[in-house]
């Protein structure tokens, strides 16, 4: 089986080593080893030729210790059940670590949305949704966006939960999904807060490094909503990216390009194919770009033991989820390169979709600079905590995180116990 499609073998290695260094009581390493609730509906919906196709999905519901089922909902032909299981891990240690009030879930349905038409993709979401039912909640299990869904797959998600309710009660129903638009109750910053978070979070690891981000390079595998956010905002700071790839290919170019002309072009041509100030490159040469920092903000298991040895960066920082199999991150760090990982570094997103579902819930309405100013709060104190942990147990960066966030749902069931 690949890497690919056995995810959940990866995420279990990662929390196995975590789990060896803090000598994790046994009871609670018994229930976090596989999730809590695992749901796979077949759905059927209609095409725009009138035909039927059935859709199968996932909603993996790992932890709700923390807090209510929190994660996205990815439209991806890849989407297999080990993946979601993987993901859905990985947002419970993300919360966990972040000490935001929420567990760990993700979904998924498996289908390629560039092969179908935006009506069809508003059925499939919607006959999801319905497929789903009572299984997700405003308290209970709140989904986001991910790979192939936005703002406009949760407008569709939201209202169509809505319309189990009583008119009375709708709006209470409204924080039943975060990363909404903001004529929907969605939240200022939410579009680019993964990117904003990386970047807060890099802020903070260069600065005890003694790196300066002003002056150095970058490339990003994945310019989509995540790369295109973190790439805009490491420019303002004074970087350069050297490189940048997308499922369309790769482009670069040693001079620098700029990150908003590309986001301009990748909105209209839908990818970074044929952009005219770079050149096409091949992957094994986007790989190898001499840049300082590379953010994968692609797919999982991008950076293998078959590219490793090309990567000359000395930061790889993960904007996607489970973007460095721990083979090739023993290899990185064996040449001394610096792995962030994901659940540290991809953070902002459940963040500021934790400020969305709070203003929902309280009626507010935060400007930008107080989204930005707690998320970079919260991304400072997560950043500290894992640099410190990572001192003191003498581990890499990844098992620190995750030594914190398994140790906090230790306590957690350490209080409660289980039923009965
Ligand atoms: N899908 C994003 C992640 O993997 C965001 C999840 C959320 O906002 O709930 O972190």
């Amino acid at each position: 089986m690949s890497d690919h499609q056995n995810l959940f073998a990866m995420a279990t290695a990662q929390f196995t080593k975590a789990a060896d260094l803090i000598n994790l009581n046994p009871m609670v390493r018994t229930i976090l080893s596989e999730p809590q609730n695992e749901i796979i509906v077949n759905f059927p919906v209609t095409m725009d030729d009138g035909s039927h196709r059935l859709f199968k999905g996932y909603r993996i519901q790992h932890n709700n210790t923390h807090g209510p089922y929190k994660g996205g909902i990815r439209f991806h032909e890849s989407v297999n059940l080990s993946e979601v299981k993987a993901l859905a891990a990985w947002m419970t240690w993300k919360s966990a670590l972040m000490g935001i009030p929420f567990g760990g879930a993700k979904g998924g349905v498996s289908f390629n949305p560039r092969n179908f038409s935006p009506a069809e993709i508003q059925r499939i979401t919607r006959r999801f949704t319905y497929a789903l039912g009572n299984n997700i909640g405003p308290e209970y299990d709140i989904p986001a966006p991910d790979v192939g869904t936005g703002a406009r797959e949760m407008v569709w998600m939201m209202d169509t939960y809505m319309q189990m309710f009583n008119a009375s009660e709708r709006n209470q129903t409204r924080r039943v999904v975060t990363g909404k638009s903001l004529l929907n109750g969605g939240s200022l910053g939410r579009d680019k807060a993964t990117g904003q978070g990386l970047v807060f979070c890099f802020d903070v690891w260069s600065q005890h490094a003694g790196f300066p981000i002003k002056g150095s390079t970058f490339f990003v595998q994945g310019f989509g909503n995540v790369g295109s956010h973190a790439a805009r905002i490491m420019q303002a700071r004074g970087s350069r990216m050297l490189a940048a790839s997308d499922h369309t290919g790769a482009i670069g170019n040693a001079d620098g390009i700029d990150a908003h002309d590309l986001a301009a072009y990748v909105a209209q041509k839908g990818g970074v194919k044929g952009y005219a100030r770079a050149k096409e490159i091949q992957q094994t040469e986007f790989y190898h770009t001499k840049a300082d920092i590379f953010i994968p903000a692609a797919l999982e298991c991008t950076v293998t033991i078959d590219n490793e040895a090309l990567i000359q960066a000395k930061y790889v920082v993960e904007g996607a989820n489970g973007p460095t199999t721990p083979e090739a991150e023993a290899k990185l760090a064996a040449r001394g390169i610096t792995v962030i990982p994901d659940i540290l570094a991809n953070s902002g997103g459940v963040t500021v979709s934790y400020f969305e579902w709070v203003q929902n819930k309280n009626s507010e309405l935060w400007d930008l600079e107080k989204v930005d100013e707690e998320l970079n709060i919260m991304m400072t104190r997560s950043t500290e905590g894992v640099i410190e942990e990572m001192k003191s147990r003498k581990c890499d960066p990844r098992t620190a995180a995750m030594c914190l966030a398994v140790g906090r749902l230790e306590k957690i069931y350490m209080e409660r116990g289980i039923f009965p």
